[in-house]
């Protein structure tokens, strides 16, 4: 199906725990339901990070100019009120018609992208206690959004939906029955909008994909299993938590421990969430960085030993994913270090030549240099982001994410092909 549209200018917003990113498309002409933003040029962008902190950065890009500053911002609400007012010219000239906000928790309730009525705003403000790290600052962005740009339309798309699909095997805690439908308590899985950005990309290029293992390696982890372009299973679960060991996140654990912990330690529930999200991870075991890339310059003994947890549990959780499968047709690694490290994804692939993955040493390396230099501005490279690096039965695939292209093609398709369901 081809609609067309003229000009169309959308604004991405993705609010994290301490920062902002943002792009802006260019849609010109027609919009072909498939390949919805291969026509789209991104003409801005920008990222807000260490909100909150003395530590504060800011770096905007425009057609081949870089815009860097030191700045310290107070919260999310002056970190995106800054960055409006740096827009302002081109906001005023662009007339952006569209702004599309990342949330990273829709619950139970948005299993798909939505337009932000009112009443649905009163339904997010709800799914705060469920992401207190990221629905607040994702709500705040709306709101100041809506301000700004009043006659634009707000759409929210969500990391969990892409997760909607785990059957309830997969999905559930083997805890008793009823908490399930009282609290809401199941795995709901994250970085959804990444995930169906790489199953659109591979079912674009690579036909003969069925069962597919993706790897997103950043700051945050984690790893899904997906069947006929579907979610079948990921790592994390009831909050982003769970799962892979993450820069400071402590990924899976025995579910004991925090109970113990709390004793010995002496801390409220509050201070041991703390422990456990920001003080763990990469960072708890080495002592030194939650950074990957700067973990990888230390030789000492507890960063080396860091290094080889991290491995090792991605590892084990391929290992699992390819026999929950019954045997997978690639593997993809992304996210900053799953795009970056080409020493990650060959220490990973160590132990998996028995499921027919290799991987060629000089590819991967080639990848990860050419990811270094990766200008995701101008026109979307769909068919540049993914580089083959194996050499094994399976393909191996080092891939670049784009959330903010995926989060527009969710709100032109949700905008013009669909119905809304509220206005
Ligand atoms: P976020 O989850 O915050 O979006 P990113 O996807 O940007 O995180 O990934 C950030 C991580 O990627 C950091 O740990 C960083 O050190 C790592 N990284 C970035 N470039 C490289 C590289 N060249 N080699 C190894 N790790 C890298």
């Amino acid at each position: 199906m081809i609609k067309r549209t003229g000009q169309i200018h959308i604004l991405s917003i993705n609010c994290g725990s301490s920062s902002v990113k943002f792009s802006i498309f260019e849609i010109s002409g027609s919009l072909d339901k498939k390949n919805l933003l291969l026509n789209a040029g991104r003409i801005f962008s920008g990222i807000i990070e260490e909100i909150g902190t003395k530590f504060g950065e800011f770096h905007f890009k425009t057609k081949g100019k870089k815009d860097f500053g030191k700045l310290n911002f107070k919260d999310h609400s002056e970190a995106i009120n800054f960055m409006i007012h740096k827009l302002g010219f081109n906001i005023a000239n662009l007339n952006i018609s569209i702004v599309v906000h990342r949330f990273v928790h829709g619950g139970d309730e948005f299993r798909k992208p939505i337009i932000a009525s009112r009443e649905n705003i009163v339904k997010l403000s709800r799914l705060n206690e469920l992401a207190p790290l990221h629905n607040p600052s994702n709500l705040k962005g709306l709101e100041i959004a809506s301000r700004y740009l009043p006659h634009a339309k707000q759409v929210c798309v969500f990391d969990t939906a892409f997760h909607r699909t785990v059957p309830l095997y997969a999905r559930m805690y083997p805890i008793p029955r009823g908490y399930y439908n009282r609290y809401k308590v199941k795995r709901y899985g994250f970085h959804g909008i990444s995930y169906s950005y790489i199953n659109n990309l591979l079912s674009l290029n690579k036909k003969d994909i069925k069962k597919l293992i993706i790897c997103h390696l950043g700051n945050g982890a984690s790893i899904c299993a997906v069947k006929n372009g579907v979610s079948v299973d990921t790592s994390m679960g009831y909050t982003p938590l769970e799962g892979l060991m993450m820069g400071t996140r402590c990924g899976d654990i025995d579910p004991s421990l925090p109970f113990i912990l709390k004793e010995k330690l002496n801390v409220s529930c509050e201070e041991l969430y703390d422990i456990l999200n920001k003080k763990s991870g990469l960072l708890g075991i080495s002592q030194k960085t939650y950074d990957f890339k700067e973990l990888l310059t230390y030789s000492d003994e507890n960063s080396k030993l860091a290094f080889k947890m991290y491995i090792y549990r991605i590892t084990k959780f391929i290992g699992g994913y390819c026999a929950a499968l019954n045997g997978i047709d690639a593997l993809v690694f992304t996210g900053g270090i799953g795009e970056n490290s080409s020493l990650l994804r060959k220490e990973v692939c160590k132990n998996l030549a028995y499921l027919g993955i290799k991987i060629d040493d000089l590819k991967n390396k080639e990848a990860s240099e050419y990811f270094n230099k990766f200008d995701c501005h101008g026109k979307i490279k769909i068919r540049k982001s993914i580089k083959s690096i194996g050499i094994g039965k399976i393909p191996v695939f080092a891939v670049h994410t784009d959330e903010d292209v995926q989060m527009a093609s969710e709100a032109v398709k949700l905008l013009f092909y669909k119905k809304p369901a509220a206005t």
